[in-house]
């Protein structure tokens, strides 16, 4: 195992030294966090990405680059191409709740009335309780989606009243953009394309910053570079046993959000490509003695970093993929601008949570059935938070639908995966471990 050596500890030290700002303190503090706890696990391509994600900001700051604040559904590549830097914000949102910070601003929300659990989604909501207590990042410009859901969109929405920053709003079509689709529509792929071109001058007239060519192509060529090597691991993740722990589908997927379109994409997808064909090759599984094999078609439970850990332990069972870390957007052709923009388009269409919550729900079903066959799945286990109302319902339907095809058996239950006095640690470990000892096993 590599560790964070001490010149590379001081070194990072170093860099995150004095002020960064009122605005960033708590991004500080997460920078902070994260490098102690570097030094106690494995130093690998994508911690030293988060180290340099973070130290990003401030350096933007001070050198006056603008800085682009976007939601986990974007990948930042035309941003790269355009040498500005982006910001994705569930890194504090969601980041937060990993050490349960988040939950004296979600109290804070419920108390100045912006919604409450069951309406508005945890994963963006403490995000407008930071804001009004000045411990928000402000960005110079903000980018946000109409998908996957009102939530998300509506609480950018408040944000943006809120900060008063300059932002732009990118409309996801329902429809698909593939002939071979049921639910094609040709003007699919056009609408989003122009909107990535209106995008580019906006972006142009808000930075003085110009769009060229050349970049633009460089980083869709390495945006798809590293789609290339996730396809290869999720190709190995059929292999049993697994050769990757459960977490891992996550890394790739936050990867790709934070740094998709940079070379550190690159080198960190290629890492973990070559562990998973490594420990394929040796028949090595991730979980010793694997016996269940899991679909977790939803986001993972945020405040309880322990549980999946905890499957692998206690029932040799292997998360194999959740919704966010199925990784789902093929390599493009790249040869020339206009296949670019192609690329573009279908990398959010396609985007984890996108490309199955946009549309018809179809869309879920079908990948949720081809999931289970493709990856020799024996249970379906998705804790759903209770804001995320379409996600709850197509998980219904999906989960009769795999019962039929496949007998494979699903467990679904309203959880918050920001919140731990919903329903607790104990409570899910409970329910889980009942489900696999009666009805799995
Ligand atoms: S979990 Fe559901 S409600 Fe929350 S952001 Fe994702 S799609 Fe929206």
């Amino acid at each position: 195992m590599i560790k964070l050596d001490d010149e590379e500890f001081q070194k990072y030290k170093k860099l995150g030294r004095g002020s960064w700002g009122k605005d960033l303190v708590m991004w500080k503090t997460m920078y902070t966090g994260l490098l102690a706890q570097a030094r106690t696990q494995e130093f690998n391509p994508f911690t030293e990405m988060l180290l340099n994600n973070f130290l990003d900001i401030p350096k933007a700051r001070k050198e006056g680059i603008p800085v682009i604040m976007h939601p986990f559904n974007y990948e930042p590549g035309l941003f790269f191409a355009m040498k500005l830097v982006p910001l994705m914000q569930e890194i504090i949102s969601v980041g937060l709740a990993y050490v349960h910070m988040n939950e004296p601003y979600i109290d804070f929300t419920n108390k100045v009335g912006y919604g409450d659990n069951p309406t508005i989604c945890n994963a963006q909501r403490p995000f407008i309780s930071l804001v009004m207590q000045g411990a928000a990042p402000i960005p110079d410009l903000l980018l946000f989606l109409s998908t996957p859901c009102n939530s998300l969109s509506m609480s950018y929405q408040v944000y943006q009243y809120l900060s008063k920053i300059q932002s732009f709003n990118i409309d996801v079509p329902y429809w698909a953009y593939s002939q071979e689709n049921e639910f094609y529509d040709e003007k699919t792929m056009e609408y989003m394309i122009n909107q990535s071109k209106n995008l580019i001058s906006w972006l142009e007239d808000k930075t003085n910053y110009k769009f060229e060519e050349d970049s633009f192509q460089q980083t869709m060529r390495l945006t798809n570079q590293a789609r290339e090597y996730i396809l290869e691991f999720n190709e190995l993740l059929k292999t049993v046993p697994c050769p990757m722990p459960s977490m891992t589908g996550m890394a790739i997927f936050n990867t790709m959000v934070i740094r998709g379109g940079s070379p550190e994409a690159v080198k960190t997808t290629k890492y973990f490509r070559d562990i998973a064909a490594e420990n394929a090759k040796n028949g090595i599984g991730a979980v010793p003695d694997e016996k269940i094999r899991i679909a977790w078609p939803y986001t993972h439970v945020f405040f309880d970093q322990e549980l999946l850990p905890w499957l692998e332990k206690t029932h040799n069972a292997v998360v194999i993929m959740d919704l966010l870390g199925h990784y789902k957007v093929l390599p493009h052709d790249t040869s020339t601008t206009e296949k670019c923009f192609e690329s573009l388009a279908m990398g959010t269409l396609d985007a984890s949570m996108v490309g199955k919550c946009r549309g018809p729900m179809e869309y879920y079903v079908k990948y949720l059935v081809n999931y289970v066959k493709d990856y020799k799945i024996d249970a379906v286990i998705m804790p759903m938070h209770m804001a995320c109302k379409h996600v709850y319902t197509m998980g219904m339907v999906a989960s009769e639908a795999i019962r039929e095809e496949t007998g494979v058996p699903s467990l679904i239950f309203g959880c918050d995966s920001y919140d731990s006095r919903e329903v607790t640690s104990e409570e899910l470990r409970q329910k889980i471990s009942e489900f696999i000892n009666q009805v799995v096993i």
